[in-house]
Parts: structure tokens; sequence; C-alpha cells
């Protein structure tokens, strides 16, 4: 389901599966519909880390909606050593600074063949150079079992350098309060309108019921928002 800002007003739901692909899949869904329904434009989509991949970060960052959700980062080391966060990434020249300020790229040389260099896809992997690591007093912090420091760059790693950005903002912070609040109107569909066991059978069943209850939900935030008139009463 998806929820206005602010006031908690579901305008679209759209019944799944409970597996992550099938979930993230109607999210989009969701987005590209009510732009095309409605002309809304997503700033942001807060969501949890199940959303916080690769591509559906890059596929929100291409339409312009800011990601509110935490990155899944696999980057993380448990030997000690220091990680990917500590290097710079220069896009203009496709390489990593490490903090002793070198290099650290994916090719050194310039190939004849275009189809052997940088393919901008999949995962690449950016060294140093063995004899730069070699005579390095930080070597113990980075890489003490290797030759040199290696390390990897995921394809849409600009747009989850987007999300991890604006994780640090003031506006992240107010979007997590948020993603509560929209939670427990979940929680109260579920507990107070019987959702959590649907009576109706397979995805339009479904579909149905989750447009009943969001239409059910809608009213009684409508009645809060704008409450009826109050009548005089008469002398
Ligand atoms: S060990 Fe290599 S990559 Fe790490 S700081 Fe030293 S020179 Fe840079």
């Amino acid at each position: 389901m998806r929820c206005v800002r602010g006031y908690g007003v579901i305008i679209d739901v759209e019944a799944t599966r409970s597996i992550r692909q099938a979930e993230v899949g109607s999210t989009k869904t969701m987005l590209d519909r009510v732009k095309n329904r409605f002309d809304l434009h997503t700033e942001r989509l807060i969501a949890d880390t199940a959303y916080g991949t690769g591509p559906m970060l890059d596929w929100l960052v291409d339409r312009i909606i800011a990601p509110h959700i935490p990155v899944i980062d696999k980057s993380g080391r448990n030997d000690g050593t220091w990680t990917r966060a500590e290097f710079e990434w220069d896009a203009e020249n496709d390489h990593y600074i490490c903090p002793e300020g070198h290099e650290l790229k994916q090719f050194r040389r310039n190939y004849s063949d275009p189809n052997r260099g940088p393919t901008g896809k999949g995962t690449a992997l950016y060294r140093a150079l063995k004899e730069v690591c070699q005579a390095c007093p930080s070597k113990a912090n980075f890489c003490p079992n290797a030759d040199a420091r290696k390390i990897t760059r995921e394809e849409h790693e600009d747009a989850r350098q987007v999300a991890r950005d604006l994780a640090k903002t003031k506006q992240y912070e107010i979007s997590m309060k948020l993603r509560k609040k929209v939670e427990m109107l979940f929680a109260h569909l579920k507990r107070i309108l019987g959702l959590g066991r649907l009576r109706l059978r397979g995805p339009c069943g479904a579909n149905d019921e989750f447009l009943l209850a969001a239409t059910a939900q809608n009213l009684r935030k409508l009645a809060k928002i704008f409450p009826a008139p109050q009548q005089k009463r008469k002398a």
C-alpha cells in the first residue's frame, strides 16, 4: 500500500505474495500508476532495508525519487581491517583513492579493443599496486594478509551512494519517524479491520479486500481531518 505523507491517506494498493521481489515489483507498479493516474510525482520513498538493493535504488534515483531507505551493504569487514568507506571515489577518473593518497584502478593500461575496457556493468574490482602497498605504513590496517588492497564496486554504486548520503540528513530522520506512523496504520488495518486473515481467495480477492480496507481506513482518516460541521442548536 502507498500512503501520502503526513495525513496517512492510502492512495494505492497492490496485492502481492509476501516475497521480497514481488513486493518491490508492486511498489514500482504503484509509483508509476499514481504518477499516471493522479499526476502525483513521488518526492521520496520511505521503506525498510528490503527495498535497499542496488537495482531498486537505481530505479528510484533514475526517476528523481529520493530513496529514504537503508542500503543493503555487504562491503563491511569482520577481520578488523578498514572498509571501503575509508576510500574516496573519483568518478571522473574511475578510480578510488586510498587514505595514503594512492590510486586503486580497475585497469592500468589503455585497450585498443574497446570491448575489453571498463563496461560499467556488474561488479568491478579496483586494485592498488603491489609495490605501493608493500611499502605502505598502513598496510596492517588494510590488507595484512594480501599483497595489495582490492575493493569492489557494485553496478549501482552511484545510486547506493545517493541513499547513503541521504541517510545522514535531518529529513531522513523525519522520514524514519513517518515510517513508524505508517506501520501503525498497517497494524491498525490488521488488528482492528481484521486484515491479518483474508477471506477472499486468490490475488484478485486479496486486492479487493485491500481496496475495501484502505477505503474504510481513508474514510476514518478523512473524518478526522475534516470533521463534520457542528449544527447550531435551535433557541
Ligand atoms: S595498504 Fe595500499 S591501499 Fe592501503 S593505504 Fe596503503 S597504499 Fe593505500
